[in-house]
């Protein structure tokens, strides 16, 4: 066995969070390092890593609640909009492996930026085919 990883001490209650939101299978708890006033992290109480690994169904509750929580949470620190996302899988910043969506609210002039930002050193993506990608997922996904 693998040992807990920090959000599931939260979830068992040993370790201390400012919950936000609970349900039987969901929690929602204040990021400990935020990059804004209110960023937030929903996790499904059980452990899985990545998106892909957690259940339909639990996935949709997990959802479910960033949709609840982005308007209460864009009202409550009066933020003008919200970075949604997902570090899923360790090449791309996941830190913690316990799926979690972070909540950033966003302000006019907080000089952060759009998501595309993530790639501004530049990538190649622009010399790969996209006809070939895109045969690829679909037959991925058959
Ligand atoms: P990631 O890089 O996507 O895995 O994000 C992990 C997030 O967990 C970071 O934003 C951390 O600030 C946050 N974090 C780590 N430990 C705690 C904690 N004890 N309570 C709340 N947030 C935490």
């Amino acid at each position: 066995m693998s040992e807990p990883t920090i959000f599931e001490r939260i979830v068992d209650g040993e370790i201390p969070a400012e919950i936000v939101h609970e349900t039987d299978t969901v929690l929602a708890f204040l990021d400990a390092n935020p990059l804004a006033p209110g960023h937030t992290l929903v996790i499904p109480k059980a452990p899985h890593k990545r998106l892909r690994d957690t259940p339909p169904e639990l996935s949709a509750d997990v959802f479910d609640a960033v949709r609840a929580l982005t308007p209460a949470i864009e009202n409550a620190v009066d933020a003008d909009a919200t970075t949604i996302g997902i570090n899923d899988g360790p090449a791309a910043g996941q830190e913690v492996p316990h799926l979690h969506v972070h909540i950033v609210p966003r302000f006019e002039g907080d000089g952060g930026g759009p998501i595309h930002a993530i790639m501004d050193a530049g990538t190649d993506a622009d010399s790969a085919d996209p006809g070939e990608i895109a045969a690829s997922i679909v037959d991925e996904l058959e």
